[in-house]
């Protein structure tokens, strides 16, 4: 049983007491019925709070499953994706702002493609051949020029040494590799002739290579070299006897007439020189021309240039010296033309110098043999420097006649220094001199 009594008062005065009694086992029951019904109500409220969970989380990431596979679908390129949200909140703001996105990308992604087309479409209808190579050099990019020239189709991906063989594209290649500047190479592709210009594109180390057909020039070329060596060749022989002709009258002719026969004399004799050096220069331009390369002793042939040139040295009062220097003997090269090109430049020192000396040097310099021609008088004005290897371009055409120049001498000099691989320049100073500096590589 269980007891409970409390006091019953009157101001301060105990006046009673109430005595309420209970048997245990009714508190019992009592307490195991609350017990059953705290439960029931512990699971009803739990079971609506998961339930209020589970549609509240739903209506959360629903927006947001949405925003993924549109955004993925964007990603695949699909542009016509939008995102739909129902509620009135941040993520409907959110889904908006991406729709907005969506249209921008696709505007840009559309003005993108009508570039790429117009820049495929006019790479497409250029005439000349034109590829891209990556690093290692396989092509990236070609267009239907290009393939008509190597005839071959779909090149992309290929090295352009599969399709075009000639070693000047490789030597071009390579060469770009190291320069930042466009060079050029005229190269033989089949039975046609190609200017070919390298660019690099910066960014990306890529190089484009383009092709200008040169073939109808090349032929307009040659015609013109066979029709001056033809010409050259015709006028040879009646010059000749012309000459012949003026020699033996000379000696019967009076002494009033003799200065008219001088003129004549030597008017013939520079045609005579004009006609040789074409038929040279002619020579040396044909892209067929061979090189008779012997190895011969240096010394030896400016012994041979110092006794053709001793009278007319000797008749100007100069001087002509020729030095080695570095021990150097042996020199890899056609002899005769390499003789020519020292017969050239000797013979413009001496003509245009009136006093002092020419020296014909030979030496070593890095990985090249170095000759020099040099002398001591009138020198080249610094704005022809660079034109007097141009044939017929003359500094001063009254000097250069005067002293019987043909304006070819240098031009043959300069095609054959080309055709050894080598390089030449001019270091002048009015009054002073000039040198001419040779660099061949060393073979
Ligand atoms: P040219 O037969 O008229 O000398 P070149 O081709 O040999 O023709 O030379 C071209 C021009 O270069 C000449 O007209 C001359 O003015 C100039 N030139 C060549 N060599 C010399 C030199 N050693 N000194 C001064 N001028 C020179």
């Amino acid at each position: 049983m269980l007891y409970v009594a409390l006091p019953i008062k009157d101001g301060d005065k105990i006046i009673g007491v109430s005595r309420i009694s209970m048997f245990i086992t009714d508190i019992d029951n009592l307490i195991n019925s609350l017990r059953d019904k705290i439960l029931v109500v512990i699971l009803i409220v739990m079971i609506i709070a998961l339930l209020f969970a589970f549609f509240f989380s739903r209506n959360l990431t629903r927006p947001i499953k949405q925003l993924v596979e549109v955004s993925r679908a964007v990603a695949h390129g699909d542009f016509d994706q939008k995102v739909v949200l129902k509620n009135n909140d941040e993520l409907k703001l959110l889904g908006g702002s991406f729709n907005n996105m969506i249209n921008e990308i696709k505007s840009l992604f559309t003005q993108v493609n009508n570039q790429k087309l117009e820049l495929n479409n006019i790479i497409a209808s250029i005439q000349e051949g034109l590829v891209v190579l990556d690093q290692l050099g396989k092509i990236v990019l070609c267009n239907q020029s290009f393939e008509k020239m190597t005839d071959v189709e779909s090149l992309t991906g290929k090295f352009y040494w599969e399709t075009v063989r000639d070693t000047k594209v490789a030597t071009l290649v390579k060469k770009m590799g190291n320069s930042s500047t466009n060079l050029t190479s005229e190269i033989q592709i089949k039975d046609e002739y190609y200017l070919c210009s390298a660019n690099q594109i910066n960014s990306k180390k890529e190089i484009v290579l383009i092709f200008y057909n040169i073939s109808d020039l090349k032929k307009l070329e040659n015609i013109k070299r066979d029709f001056v060596v033809n010409v050259s060749h015709e006028l040879r022989t009646p010059l000749t006897v012309i000459k012949g002709y003026i020699e033996t009258i000379e000696d019967d002719i009076d002494k009033k007439n003799l200065k008219y026969i001088e003129i004549i004399k030597n008017h013939t004799n520079r045609l005579i020189s004009i006609v040789q050096d074409l038929m040279t220069v002619s020579q040396l331009e044909d892209n067929h021309i061979k090189l008779n390369l012997t190895e011969f002793n240096i010394e030896k042939l400016f012994h041979d240039l110092n006794i053709t040139f001793e009278q007319k040295v000797k008749s100007k009062n100069l001087n002509l010296v020729f030095i080695i220097n570095d021990n150097i003997q042996i020199f890899q090269g056609d002899e005769f033309k390499i003789e020519q090109m020292f017969i050239n430049l000797i013979e413009n020192a001496i003509r245009y110098t009136e006093k002092g000396e020419i020296i014909v040097r030979a030496g070593v310099e890095g990985s090249f043999i170095k000759f020099e021609v040099s002398d001591t008088r009138i020198g080249i004005p610094d704005k022809d420097k660079e034109r007097i290897f141009e044939r017929f371009y003359t500094v001063d055409k009254s000097r250069s006649r005067q002293i019987a120049g043909t304006g070819l001498g240098l031009s043959i000099v300069k095609h054959i220094v080309l055709l050894h691989n080598g390089k030449i320049c001019v270091k002048s100073v009015l009054n002073s001199g000039s040198t001419f500096i040779i660099l061949f590589p060393i073979i």
